[in-house]
């Protein structure tokens, strides 16, 4: 075998769909070789043993939707430098979310990030892109401009999708406007996820996108229609109908704890996917930033703009775990398991968000929750 064969010895291994405390993990050439309770497992001579003293060893952390890092904005050609640093937040894979511009720049963004893509820079994997905007409703633009908004068409996938060279995976949208609903079956021929989002869907008509093949929610919660017991929205829809997985922002300001457990004790954590909807001003310290024109202010935790709307969340995934563990009382497998296999599994992928035999040697060992220790993508010490 060629390279390093590393052994994480005595570690609390979340794979996660079960806990194992005490555990060992070996992996080498980019893959897992093997786990188990480390009485039982077998190091190979010559492996690089790293004792994790009772620390925690999750799979990498997957994030479906967030917009930059670090003063990086993922939507343009900074996409390869935000890549590189996500690794350090315990982000070993994710999903790069664009905004809503006037089309002709959204094009040509969208081409930048295809490039990026074609040529994977070193760091996190960039598993496809995420469109969010413009096909918004005018009732729930959060941050976005509703000038721009348009009901998704199944030309605008079309336009889209080649700009972007095949790499759109998820696109949120809002069904209920215009002939949106007709475009599902469009996104789905094109090999995209789609996702309700920004929505003011009533019950049945959530129920209808439902019924034409959407199984995800944009962060669930924000941006959407809240509950009425004669109304109940896509809020009922989402939570009652089993397979569709919900996004959520879990920063400590964009939702309640209590909704938070809300979520997880209805859905569970096979249905919950933790998101950062991270704003590129995310890791930068407080002040007034501009953000594709959008003036925000990064402040105590969270950013918004001057008139009060939360803009992205400033929190990325390692937080996001935090906050599920630690403030929202999560159950840590729960946790562990809604950042990293549930956001693998709405992708469809298989080798990712898991620590089992065969799976790809994306892992992380927690200092405690919220600070990682040490990062390997495919095999790969990254942190
Ligand atoms: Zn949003």
């Amino acid at each position: 075998m060629n390279g390093t064969v590393v052994a994480i010895l005595h570690a609390d291994l979340y794979t996660p769909t079960r806990r194992i405390p005490d555990g060992a993990i070996v992996f080498g050439d980019g893959r897992i070789l093997a786990l188990g309770p480390t009485r039982e497992v077998e190091i190979p001579t010559g492996a690089r043993r790293i004792d994790a003293g009772g620390r925690p060893v999750t799979p990498g952390l997957i994030d479906l939707h967030l917009h930059g890092v670090e003063g990086r904005d993922m939507f343009g050609p900074e996409l390869a430098e935000a890549a590189r640093r996500l690794p350090r937040y315990g982000v070993t894979a994710f999903v790069p979310t664009t905004l809503t511009l006037p089309e002709a720049e959204v094009l040509e963004r969208l081409q930048a990030m295809a490039r990026v893509i074609q040529a994977p820079p070193p760091g996190a994997r960039i598993l496809g892109i995420h469109i969010e905007g413009p096909h918004l409703s005018p009732k729930r633009p959060g941050m976005a401009n509703p000038a721009w908004f348009r009901p998704l068409t199944p030309e605008a996938v079309a336009r889209y999708q080649e700009a972007a060279g095949g790499h759109i995976l998820l696109w949120t949208f809002a069904p209920e406007e215009g002939e949106a609903m007709a475009a599902i079956p469009t996104l789905k021929a094109y090999g995209i996820i789609p996702v309700i989002g920004h929505s003011d869907a009533t019950y049945e008509q959530a129920m209808e996108a439902i019924r034409r093949g959407v199984r995800q929610v944009t962060h669930f919660f924000n941006a959407m229609r809240p509950f009425h017991h004669r109304e109940p929205g896509l809020f009922a829809a989402a939570l009652l109908e089993p397979g569709v997985i919900a996004q959520v922002i879990a920063d400590g300001h964009h939702v309640h704890p209590a909704a938070l457990r809300l979520l997880f004790r209805v859905k569970g954590a096979a249905e919950v996917a933790l998101i950062s909807d991270a704003a590129p001003l995310a890791g930068l310290p407080p002040g007034r930033y501009t953000w594709l024109g959008y003036e925000v202010i990064v402040a105590d935790g969270r950013c918004q703009t001057p008139e009060g709307a939360l803009a992205g969340s400033v929190a990325l995934m390692n937080e996001g775990l935090r906050v599920l563990i630690e403030e929202a009382g999560i159950d840590p497998l729960d946790a562990v398991r809604s950042a990293t296999l549930t956001p693998a599994r709405a992708l469809g992928l298989r080798g990712l968000g898991q620590l089992r035999r065969g799976a790809f040697a994306d892992l992380v060992l927690w200092e405690c929750w919220g600070r990682p220790g040490a990062v390997w993508i495919h095999g790969e010490q990254v942190v």
